[in-house]
């Protein structure tokens, strides 16, 4: 059995932002998740306690070999005023895998789910209202260890922070612009591409800067062996509707296994559309294009949910989707995980957790 989660309440609570004020990961709420990981105790110590920083030795691995994970998922206030998490046990299952790759030693899922679950319920009145707001939960774990060599460190630190959030993107669910980049990728096959890990941000910066200097929201990322296939979307899964079929790439190693991606897939399939995990060139995707079969293209990620496509630039020809109008495809897919988000819609497959 693991130890009981110790409570120590912040002596004074900050200010919440009003709803309409909230932006992205700016803000943090009154308490954070802390436990510790020492070789010789396993995980130990999980606690709440006021947020704020922590003391960490310069030479702590973290700082130098990027040895981190973290996760990312949301709590909605539905407007029946409960408030439920996304997902978090599927999230909680990806931090282990994450963890596993980058040679993490393993949370309990059980005691993972219960840090996010008891932090989520000690801030619940942060948890702003309006639809498009949400709670935004960072599960994050960093080697702590002091020391310069380079193996898997022997201490980390598990911690989940907490950050009221409004929509992602400034642009709200408009169509965005994006740039097709064969000169930068992001992960190669038998990398860390499908561990949700800081160095994969880091290593997406610089191509995404040239892109915006360009004009466009994000990049598209191809595979790093052949430059052809396509891989992601900025920070996001990327999905298509060619014609009938619905097509995204498939999760061999170097894309991250979007919770999004699997919901929309799960919905898809429920209505009995024809979707494809499968290889994509960017070839096959101009041709259609320029054939007028490419009929959407979206993202899917925690941040933005589903975020349109109504762009896409490669090797200098503008690919235009949908008229640079969000498909009805996109739209459906985007009510349908809302409402199972804020409660306002059934949900039959036990994805949400009250809080
Ligand atoms: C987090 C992330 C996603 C989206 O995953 P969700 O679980 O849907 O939020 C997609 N790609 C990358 C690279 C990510 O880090």
């Amino acid at each position: 059995m693991s130890d009981p989660i110790r409570i120590s309440r912040a002596a004074t609570k900050k200010p919440k932002p009003k709803d309409s004020e909230l932006t992205f990961g700016t803000v943090f709420t009154d308490h954070m998740f802390v436990m510790d990981f020492q070789e010789e105790k396993g995980w130990y110590d999980p606690r709440v306690e006021p947020y704020g920083p922590f003391p960490l030795d310069p030479a702590a691995a973290v700082l130098h070999y990027a040895q981190a994970v973290f996760d990312g998922l949301k709590a909605f206030r539905g407007r029946d005023g409960q408030v439920r998490l996304f997902r978090p046990q599927k999230h909680v299952e990806r931090l282990i895998q994450s963890s596993q790759r980058l040679c993490i030693p393993p949370l309990d899922p059980d005691l993972a789910l219960k840090s996010l679950v008891t932090l989520v319920g000690i801030e619940k009145d942060w948890v702003p209202s309006t639809v498009g707001t949400s709670l935004y939960v960072r599960p994050t774990i960093i080697a702590s260890e002091p020391f310069l060599g380079v193996r898997p460190a022997k201490s980390y630190i598990y911690y989940v922070i907490l950050s009221p959030v409004g929509a992602y993107y400034p642009e709200g669910i408009n169509p965005v612009k994006i740039l097709v980049v064969d000169k930068y990728v992001r992960a190669v096959e038998g990398g860390v591409g499908g561990a949700k890990t800081g160095v994969n941000y880091a290593a997406s910066l610089y191509a995404a800067e040239e892109a915006k200097h360009a004009g466009f929201t994000q990049v598209l990322w191809l595979d790093g062996r052949e430059r052809k296939y396509i891989d992601e979307v900025g920070t996001m899964n990327i999905m298509m509707k060619i014609g009938d079929e619905i097509v995204t790439p498939p999760l061999s190693g170097t894309i991250l296994a979007g919770v999004t991606r699997d919901s929309a897939l799960s919905l898809m399939r429920d209505w009995g559309l024809r979707v494809s995990e499968r290889p994509v060139t960017i070839d096959e995707v101009a041709a259609a294009a320029r054939k007028g079969t490419l009929e959407e293209v979206w993202g899917t990620g925690t941040a933005a949910v589903i975020s349109p496509v109504g762009e896409l630039a490669y090797k200098g020809e503008r690919l235009v989707i949908n008229g640079g109008r969000i498909g009805t495809l996109t739209q459906k897919l985007y009510d349908a995980i809302v409402g199972i988000q804020y409660g306002t819609a059934p949900d039959t497959r036990g994805w949400t957790v009250p809080v």
